[in-house]
């Protein structure tokens, strides 16, 4: 195993190299002579958490804390001496990554807690939480050294907390790692059916992958589009079985899951992902009903693409992807790319059309107020809100708001305002008068009326989804018994 700065510093500036091979050496020297379970030197993991947060393309700063970030925790080192060596910066760091380590509780307190640390880390600086990423990758690609019980709750924890968080900061690569590291360790028997399948299966794949690439770079020469990179990939196991699950699916349902292998195009600019998308349509018949426009509609995690799956013949499917080049790094990267070394962090945040979308979410979860022993009800806001699926519902005007799947349209009156939901009386539905409990779609166009006398009863806390809603209809409830009771005090 090489352990060399090198690996770490590559076409970094003289400044940033010194503060990683400065961090380097202390880390090393503090270390010393302490071992890992697998019996390897501990500093190979400081090493490899700082590599993986190379690979994320992070700042230097955050380098050299991953380095450090379990100096504190382990060593003898103090804060003043990192804040001395390093800048209170760096101190910050690594002072929120062994926060984030110190957690004594097992099952599910753990998880609450594991997630209110998160949640205050994120809020606060997003480099501390991933600093926490590249840790529990190192921790889950040596997981199988350790005893059993800690395996599983680590792998667990790994698919419950970290991975959905990946996910939600949009670092879809990291989030498939996280997960696939993690499946054999937490549900053993149902890895080794998945890995099973994908193994028969694995000729089969690559040849149909093979095969469908190339008539697709054939056909884009043809039209002349400058392709930067066509890749493919099979579903990833984890990911694979959740789908199975979702979907009430047998093992032996898997070729009817039509995203098992997929393209990815990647080419330069917005308008050429279109014209990609009219080729491979000429080319092949797309399948119905699943052409999925992120472009112009990015999930809420800012992920964009174009999805269309399309029929090859014989029978057989397959997704394509199309993007650009940015699109593609961030669809790899999320909040991470915001950090790199190489890029503008002022620039791109300004420029990104949807980064008020992308984290308005991240302003909400600053909002949070839950005392120690709200567990469960901060357990379940953070479900609802954070980790479900969402849908995109529009204004009448073209905005977008998005809300977790099952909301109604009282949801949606009150994420617009807490005025408009005290007040609504009546919903648009697309141009159609509908109940105010009605539930909403995907894209729905929904216009709210409202009248001054209208007014919320105890009955729409059940039919309202967000914890924003029924905060405001509690609020307006608990505000108005008090005044009927002054009221009839006040006739007495
Ligand atoms: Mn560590």
């Amino acid at each position: 195993m090489s352990l060399s700065v090198n690996e770490l510093t590559k076409e970094m500036g003289e400044k940033d190299k010194e503060l990683i091979e400065k961090a380097y050496k202390f880390s090393l020297c503090v270390h010393e002579g302490q071992k890992r379970m697998n019996g390897d030197p501990f500093f190979t993991h400081s090493f490899e958490t700082a590599k993986n947060l190379v690979s994320l393309g992070m700042d230097a700063s955050t380098i050299a804390a991953g380095l450090l970030h379990d100096v504190l925790e382990d060593t003898k080192a103090t804060e003043e001496e990192i804040k001395k060596e390093f800048g209170p910066e760096i101190l910050f760091l690594v002072n929120g990554a062994t926060n984030l380590s110190k957690l004594k509780y097992s099952g599910h307190e753990r998880y609450v807690e594991s997630l209110r640390k998160f949640f205050f880390a994120l809020a606060h600086d997003l480099r501390v939480v991933i600093i926490k990423f590249a840790d529990r990758l190192h921790n889950l690609q040596t997981l199988k050294d350790l005893p059993e019980a800690k395996k599983r709750r680590i792998a667990i924890e790994s698919i419950e907390v970290y991975a959905p968080l990946a996910n939600r900061l949009g670092m879809g690569k990291l989030k498939g790692e996280l997960e696939d590291l993690a499946f054999p360790f937490a549900y053993p028997k149902e890895h080794a059916q998945i890995d099973n399948i994908l193994r028969d299966k694995k000729d089969v794949h690559e040849k149909y992958l093979e095969n469908i690439s190339k008539k697709l770079r054939e056909e884009l020469e043809k039209n002349k589009i400058k392709v930067v990179q066509i890749d493919s990939r099979v579903k990833r196991k984890y990911s694979l079985w959740k789908k199975l699950v979702k979907f009430k699916m047998n093992l032996e349902d898997i070729e009817k899951i039509y995203d098992m292998v997929a393209l990815r195009v990647v080419v330069e600019s917005v308008e050429d992902c279109y014209r990609v998308l009219g080729i491979i349509h000429s080319v092949w018949n797309p399948l119905p009903g699943i052409i999925k426009d992120y472009i112009s509609l990015p999930k809420p995690n800012g992920y964009q693409s174009i999805h269309t799956t399309v029929f090859t013949g014989s029978g057989e499917t397959a997704e394509i992807q199309i993007r650009t080049r940015e699109m593609h790094r961030e669809a790899s990267y999320g909040v991470a790319s915001y950090f790199s070394y190489k890029e503008q962090y002022e620039n791109k945040h300004k420029n990104n059309a949807n980064n008020k979308l992308k984290f308005k979410w991240l302003e909400e979860l600053k909002g949070l107020n839950y005392s120690f022993n709200e567990s469960k009800k901060f357990i379940e806001h953070l479900k609802t809100d954070f980790f479900s699926d969402r849908i995109f519902i529009f204004t009448p005007e073209g905005d977008i708001v998005d809300l977790p799947e099952d909301s109604s349209a009282l949801d949606f009156a009150y994420s617009i305002h807490s005025d408009i939901g005290n007040h609504i009386s009546g919903v648009k539905i697309n141009g159609k008068l509908s109940p105010i409990f009605s539930k909403l779609h995907n894209r729905d166009i929904v216009e709210i009326v409202t009248r001054s006398d209208a007014h919320p009863s105890s009955k729409w806390l059940e039919y309202t989804k967000t914890t924003l809603a029924k905060k405001h209809i509690n609020s307006y409830l608990e505000k108005n018994s008090l005044l009927n009771k002054l009221k009839s005090l006040g006739k007495s």
